[in-house]
């Protein structure tokens, strides 16, 4: 995804402290004996389960031979980062942790005291929230959640639920996602910007370890001090990229060399587990999760080269922490599951519009930037040239107020036609007029109306029935402040006729809409967050399961970013994700094919620790335990969920073309869609799974 820089909110600014309180403490003492096993949560963030094997993944592969492997695991919908970060922490649907990652906006209190959330971001600035916030940086989530007075999960988490019971626990790893485990600052965490609480820091600097630099930005000017030698230990390469015909940079899907970009950083967070916290702490609960597959997968897209290094990288990864257990006399009584936070698929729009092309092979690199070249199309062995979707701009264009404070922009996947023409011009911003910044570059269809726009900037004050956008990837969040119903009926409408959109899930408050489903329908309605912080509508993009790219099927088209690699979907190759378990408490050798999901992983880890989390929408995989607390089998029904209504009389705009003019004439004009479902009941208790939701258009 992004990679936003971002800052810290310093404590002593906010009338709420309740998060910061152990900047200067160690964890509660305990108050409870020890476990005699502990456990670790290792996420493989954009992990697909078909790249389980013994050739990529060996050490995984044992694991999942040896331990159990989970073969209907599910993503929580929206399939992001942040929003299976929020179902890790609480075991919990947005519709009860009230969370909405990986991006998404606070609109404005009018009347309060603090209209929008005040902070600085991880790295030290300033951090803007007028737009939609990115929330993969721990200080915005400390902002967050002090803006929402200490509420940004409604629900007690894992973390929260081991520390109270006396239990050491330890979050490690990627910006954000490992911050949300433990917004309450109750354990030990490290992350790439930061080490918290400060006694560790202050230990790991004694014991001579680096520190990632921006840790300074975490408490009082002055109050840590680097080695001068410390460096930037979780500094990570940018992605190798060549020139299209029209300029733009395109991520070079043929390079072999590179590997993950964030592996030094990777290794330096894993060191510190293995080399210091492990031995010296002995953290009950760890929860250890890189950026690993997923960045690379962005980058170069699933099937790619440098996919494939990822996986051996983070599995060498697996492999360390496996041997320091073994070291520490630790392997026979740990617990070690690995799940990912969702699956991940190629970026493109239909290959009949937008055929994939050949690239010649790189075979040099200067500055970051090979020379591969564009080539010919080429069906099989070709890459995406296409997937990107601006809401913003189609909105725009077609005469909504819509805003997505993305700025000015290009994408190297904003399309390339069957005929070798471009989707979308290159336009150059000489004056600074139009994107704010003289000599910018953009695309955007609504730079050529009679007053043009191509920033989308989100105004201090909306215009009547203005819409924001949170650009996520995989899906886009539509907030409609107004909440104005003809605004919102015409929205939807925009989005069924535009085939790049897929299915459309609205609040229930507007009442039953043709062709939609609520956001109720698949737990995305939350009434606290209601008017501060939940969408009014969920669109996910388009996909198509079945197209091969790289050698590994699914593609979906993404908001623009020029990522090779997406998810956030509703398509069932995003949905379907990993689900691993070996340990003492678990049982060996065995596939469970039941329905499972990122819901359900808290719920069980408590269940390990004897611990029970009440709140929970998901339940604990006793079918997986040596001990289960219920030897119930459970029952499980498929099913289909329709809108009570198709939408009728849509004029479908073929993607092809952002004017909306080129119309497909092969379809009569109806949209609905199949929300396909698991219902699997326990214990006189139904969980619901979602494998997929597809438009029909028809
Ligand atoms: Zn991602």
């Amino acid at each position: 995804m992004r990679h936003f820089s971002s800052g810290l909110a310093l404590c002593f600014v906010l009338a709420s402290v309740s998060a910061c309180n152990s900047d200067n403490g160690s964890p509660p003492a305990p108050v409870a004996a020890a476990p005699t096993q502990r456990t670790i949560i290792m996420v493989w963030d954009g992990l697909r389960p078909d790249s389980v094997n013994p050739i990529d993944t060996p050490n995984l592969y044992a694991l999942r031979q040896q331990g159990v492997g989970f073969s209907d695991h599910h993503s929580t919908y929206p399939t992001f980062t942040m929003m299976n970060g929020s179902s890790f922490a609480t075991g919990s649907f947005p519709k009860t942790s009230g969370f909405y990652g990986n991006t998404f906006w606070t609109p404005p209190q009018a009347g309060a005291a603090q209209p929008i959330p005040v902070g600085k971001s991880a790295a030290g600035a300033n951090q803007d929230y007028v737009d939609p916030v990115f929330t993969e940086d721990y200080a915005v989530l400390t902002t967050l959640n002090d803006y929402y007075g200490g509420q940004l999960l409604l629900v007690k988490s894992l973390f929260k639920t081991a520390q109270d019971a006396g239990l050491k626990t330890l979050a490690l790893g990627k910006s954000g996602a490992a911050y949300i485990q433990d917004l309450g600052r109750g354990g030990f965490f490290v992350d790439e910007n930061a080490v918290l609480p400060q006694s560790l820091a202050t230990e790991l600097l004694t014991a001579g370890f680096a520190l990632p630099s921006n840790t300074t930005f975490a408490y009082p000017s002055g109050t840590i001090t680097l080695a001068a030698t410390n460096g930037n230990p979780t500094a990570r390469a940018g992605a190798l990229t060549f020139p299209l015909p029209n300029g733009v940079q395109a991520k070079d899907a043929t390079d072999t060399t590179q590997g993950p970009p964030e592996d030094a950083s990777n290794k330096y967070m894993l060191g510190l587990f293995t080399q210091y916290i492990l031995p010296k702490k002995l953290p009950d609960l760890t929860l250890i999760w890189f950026r690993t597959p997923d960045n690379t997968e962005h980058a170069y897209g699933p099937g790619s080269a440098n996919y494939r290094k990822a996986l051996a990288s983070q599995d060498a990864r697996l492999g360390e922490v496996q041997a320091a257990l073994k070291s520490n006399g630790l392997d026979t009584t740990t617990n070690i599951i690995i799940v990912s936070d969702h699956a991940h698929s190629n970026v493109s729009g239909p290959t009949r519009l937008f055929p994939l092309r050949a690239i010649t092979s790189s075979t040099t690199v200067t500055g970051g930037i090979t020379n591969a070249a564009l080539a010919d199309i080429d069906p099989v062995n070709g890459y995406s040239v296409s997937g990107d979707v601006r809401s913003a701009d189609l909105l725009t264009y077609a005469g909504f107020n819509a805003y997505d404070g993305s700025g000015c922009a290009t994408s190297a996947q904003a399309g390339i036609k069957a005929d070798g023409s471009a989707v979308y011009a290159v336009g150059t911003d000489t004056s600074g007029t139009l994107c704010g910044t003289a000599g910018r570059r953009y695309q955007a269809i609504s730079a050529s109306l009679a007053t043009p726009v191509a920033r989308f900037q989100v105004p201090a004050t909306l215009p009547g029935n203005g819409i924001v956008i949170a650009a996520n990837g995989g899906s886009d969040y539509f907030y409609a402040p107004d909440h104005d119903a003809t605004t919102v009926a015409n929205l939807v409408r925009f989005l069924q006729s535009r085939e790049e959109y897929g299915a459309i899930f609205v609040d229930s408050r507007y009442g039953a809409i043709p062709g939609t489903l609520t956001m109720s329908s698949v737990n995305l309605e939350n009434a606290t967050r209601q008017n501060k912080g939940q969408p009014d509508i969920v669109a996910s993009f388009n996909w198509d399961s079945q197209q091969l790219v790289n050698g590994l099927p699914g593609i979906e088209f993404e908001s623009f970013q020029g990522n090779r690699g997406m998810h956030g979907s509703f398509s069932p190759i995003d949905v379907h994700n990993t689900l691993i378990a070996f340990g003492p408490a678990f049982r060996s050798g065995i596939t469970i094919a039941n329905p499972t999901g990122n819901v359900d992983v808290a719920p069980t880890v408590a269940q390990l620790f004897g611990l029970t989390m009440s709140a929970a929408d998901g339940r604990v995989l006793n079918e997986a335990l040596v001990k289960p607390a219920s030897s119930s089998t459970p029952s499980i029904r498929a099913s289909v969920v329709n809108p009570s209504a198709p939408a009728a009389g849509i004029v479908f705009k073929s993607p092809v073309d952002p004017t909306g003019a080129t119309v497909d004439t092969a379809l009569t004009g109806t949209y609905s869609i199949n929300l396909a479902v698991k219902d699997l009941t326990v214990d006189n208790k139904t969980y619901r799974y979602f494998d997929f939701a597809q438009a029909v258009r028809n």
